[in-house]
């Protein structure tokens, strides 16, 4: 037994934790959770507890499974919300198989093998996510508009405001279960907030989001409200997206940074913008994973539709930011299609893996975008080489069934689960008759 896992058997003692909850993500990005006795927890460390794989999303064809959660140490936190004494505590897991190697269809493993392959060329992955999310007034009900807590909009302060409160709460929350808030503020939209983690390596953010994701809607319930990630909740008000700032470490040094070239972009920065670029209509079923997804990346709103990059431009899919004149060792980019109802593991994994890619082929970077792209013609934004994204999740499919990138990352059984999935999802959806096209077609037809 190793230092942390005793760590973590005498915190069991000491905070009179009566439960431990193993936590580990399906493919879908959806938490699952088992809760255990603190007895049996010795025994998980050294073999992990037994369940089966096949009840979940994308784990096990049936013939195959028998699984194992093996709960991490280093994630061992008490959950806030269940009160202390007796507590709950929760640990992330890792999958196996019965024989002891990694199961190929757990997400956390997917982004631990694209970080340790970046590893082997010597960097580190850090982000940092803004995560936006609305708050409503009651829990959803089928067929009927949601009602937001609010009516304020970007960056209001207001008085009394529902959302304060809330962001007040969930951020108490998320820091006693060791996740720092950088910044929080209301969005755009009415009863749409923003929070953003403070950057950490990428299994830690991932991680961080699955916890943010349950606190938050922990918090909403706990005062009569109800909150939701799903990228676009209202056809006229903004989507919710979930920008990441993303960086490479060599050791201690941003790799992203060189003093005195172009915005202090490192040839490893503009090789990995080159590889996001490249890749970034493949890659979108993963980082734009839901039939609603695709909603949200139109009409400009500050959602990038358009496959291009540009200093400080919110309207291009990866901005350079430039906030401080000598930005060293905070030198990053900023990805703006990405959603917070994604898988973050897989999302963080094909985003590395395409930015890698760029690196080690030394993909070339295309001009910056300088206008923007929302209001230019389609003839300009041709003539100037600006490809769109995927504007379905048709579209998104049909590039990531051909794409070499994304099978590699994913690993065979997970990009077949997922696209298999997601052609599924397309079809209910295609078959819907919606209310749009009634109140088109028959007064007129
Ligand atoms: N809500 C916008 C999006 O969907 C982003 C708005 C902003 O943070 N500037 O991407
Ligand atoms: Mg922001
Ligand atoms: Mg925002
Ligand atoms: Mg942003």
């Amino acid at each position: 037994m190793g230092k942390q896992e005793d760590f973590v058997l005498r915190a069991l003692e000491e905070r009179d934790v009566r439960f431990v909850r193993l936590w580990f993500t399906d493919v879908l990005g959806f938490l699952k959770s088992v809760a255990v006795a603190p007895a049996e927890l010795e025994g998980a460390f050294a073999e992990g507890i037994g369940f089966d794989g096949s009840a979940i999303e994308g784990f096990a064809r049936v013939y195959e499974a028998d699984m194992l959660a093996k709960p991490d140490p280093s994630t061992f936190q008490i959950l806030p919300w269940r009160g202390e004494g007796p507590s709950t505590a929760r640990m992330f897991c890792d999958i196996e198989m019965p024989d002891g190697s990694a199961s190929y269809a757990d997400p956390r493993h997917v982004l631990k093998r694209t970080l340790s392959k970046a590893a082997d060329k010597g960097f580190t992955f850090y982000t940092h996510p803004e995560i936006e999310f609305y708050l409503f007034k009651n829990p959803p009900e089928p067929g009927v508009e949601p009602v937001p807590v609010d009516r304020s909009g970007y960056f209001d302060h207001t008085a009394q405001s529902m959302g304060a409160d809330f962001r007040r709460e969930a951020i108490t929350m998320l820091e006693a279960m060791g996740i720092s808030v950088e910044f929080s503020h209301h969005e755009g939209g009415p009863g749409q907030q923003e929070i953003d983690l403070r950057y950490a390596d990428a299994l830690s953010t991932a991680d961080n989001i699955m916890t943010f994701r349950t606190v938050i809607r922990e918090v909403a319930l706990s005062q009569g409200i109800w909150a939701t990630f799903m990228p676009k909740p209202f056809t006229t008000h903004p989507g919710s997206g979930m920008h990441t700032h993303v960086s490479l470490f060599e050791g201690d040094r941003n790799a992203f940074f060189e003093a005195g070239a172009e915005y202090q972009l490192s040839k490893t920065g503009r090789q990995f913008i080159a590889g996001v670029l490249k890749h970034a209509p493949e890659i979108s079923v993963v980082t734009n994973q839901w039939v609603n997804s695709y909603k949200r990346l139109m009409f400009g709103g500050e959602a990038p539709s358009y496959v291009c990059w540009g200093h400080n431009n919110r309207s291009a899919m990866i901005r350079v930011p430039m906030y401080k004149p000598n930005k060293g060792q905070s030198t990053r980019i900023e990805l703006r299609t990405i959603d917070a109802a994604c898988n973050p593991y897989m999302a963080f994994a094909v985003v590395l893996a395409a930015g890698m890619k760029g690196i080690e082929e030394d993909y070339p970077l295309p001009r910056e975008a300088e206008d923007d792209v929302w209001s230019l013609t389609e003839r300009e934004r041709t003539s100037l080489g600006i490809e769109p994204l995927p504007k379905s999740l048709s579209e998104a499919i049909v590039v990531a069934e051909r794409s070499e990138l994304l099978a590699e990352t994913l690993g065979e059984q997970v990009f077949d689960f997922f696209l298999r999935n997601k052609r599924s999802e397309w079809e209910d959806y295609r078959g819907q008759v919606s209310a749009h096209e009634r109140d088109r077609m028959l007064p007129v037809v």
